[in-house]
């Protein structure tokens, strides 16, 4: 198909000035735009073939070109040295119809709107606890700087609630910037600077927030940690943080919980892990040994001949489930040490233990048995 005349499409005179080119164009691509003709393939047509037509005779130097050469001024198999159009040749117009998109004046776009109320901003605290708070819960005091609602003011950031329609913006809260771009000047919409989106400006700024509306203040909130915390555990304080914009609600205070190390227990969720060292006497004649659990110390039963390395469980006695109901257990593995300096007394003892039988000792009889038989 032969393409048609770029003025023809655009429906000017071929004398046409850059200003009428650009109303020509404006109100072809406002018809056939893509978005006020969804799934209209024709439409779609159309409006590539403005678009292409006006990014030539929009830009003086490819419109000098197009008046010589016509349409051959930017065939590459004719070599005219001016190449192709680099945003027509994949069939990906999405950036185009951004930028058509922004041209007018957000007419299709719903994304710049005059700024409505704006949710302040979250403030994160780290917050070091100790294993035993972690457990069982605590009370703390956090202290933290956030923005909140001008004291002075209430918050409109006027000294005597007169506000008027900002002069840059018409009141709309947008202002439309020229730019370049590949399809010549593009004029997109912006927030306005002046009066930040809001369309209106304060006439007496309050002195105590020079019109914001929000002023830093100091605090000192109490939280309370649930049982059941651990390190990595995020406390949310809704409505804490930093106060909103036009009338938006606060943020929220993000409390990240670090748990310190105990001396003694090591945990895994809600179970609690602890060594105890037991001597080879009490794990060969059994005993009864204190151990100490987050809720004192308790009576744990070592039966004759336990070995090194034996865990026991205490139900119950670990951490309350964050939450929800019921506890972890508490773990206790035994150690049995074989003493390392001993006084003649012991000495001459365990010679004697030695001498009165080598019973109950299994595993040393039966390895030995077996290497004998083995290796003679
Ligand atoms: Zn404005
Ligand atoms: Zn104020």
């Amino acid at each position: 198909m032969a393409k048609r005349d770029y003025y023809e499409v655009l429906g000017v005179d071929k004398t046409a000035t850059e200003e009428e080119i650009k109303k020509a164009y404006r109100k072809l691509a406002m018809k056939y735009h893509p978005d006020r003709n969804p799934g209209d393939k024709t439409a779609e047509e159309k409006f590539k073939e403005v678009t292409e037509a006006y990014e030539v005779l929009s830009d003086a130097d490819k419109r000098a070109r197009y008046d010589q050469l016509g349409h051959d001024a930017f065939d590459p198999n004719k070599n005219s040295g001016f190449g192709g159009f680099s945003g027509f040749s994949g069939g990906d117009y999405s950036d185009i119809f951004g930028d058509i998109f922004n041209m007018f004046g957000g007419g299709f776009s719903s994304s710049s709107r005059r700024k409505g109320p704006q949710k302040g901003s979250d403030i994160r605290v780290n917050i070091n606890i100790t294993f035993e708070e972690a457990a069982f819960g605590c009370e703390k005091k956090i202290k933290l700087s956030r923005r909140e609602k001008c004291s002075a003011c209430g918050g409109t950031g006027s000294r005597d609630g007169r506000v008027k329609t900002c002069d840059k913006c018409g009141g709309s809260g947008q202002i439309r910037v020229t730019q370049n771009s590949m399809l010549g000047m593009i004029q997109s919409v912006q927030t306005c600077d002046k009066c930040g989106g809001k369309g209106t400006i304060i006439e007496n700024p309050c002195a105590n927030c020079s019109g914001t509306g929000r002023e830093v203040k100091q605090r000192q909130i109490t939280i309370r940690i649930s049982a059941g915390v651990d390190t990595g555990s995020v406390l949310p304080l809704r409505g804490e943080g930093n106060a909103g914009i036009n009338g938006g609600p606060s943020g929220d205070v993000l409390v990240f919980i670090n748990v310190k190390p105990h001396e003694l227990f090591r945990r895994d969720g809600s179970d609690i892990y602890l060594n105890v060292p037991i001597t080879f006497v009490q794990a060969a004649l059994g005993d009864e040994i204190m151990v100490p659990t987050l809720e004192g110390k308790v009576k744990l039963k070592v039966p004759e001949g336990t070995q090194t390395g034996t865990m026991f469980k205490l139900r119950g006695k670990g951490i309350q489930n964050l939450g929800g109901f019921g506890k972890g257990s508490q773990y206790v593995t035994v150690n049995v040490e074989i003493p390392q300096k001993l006084n003649g007394k012991q000495k001459q003892a365990l010679r004697e233990f030695d001498k009165a039988g080598s019973e109950g000792f299994q595993k040393h009889k039966a390895f030995w048995e077996n290497i004998n038989k083995k290796f003679k």
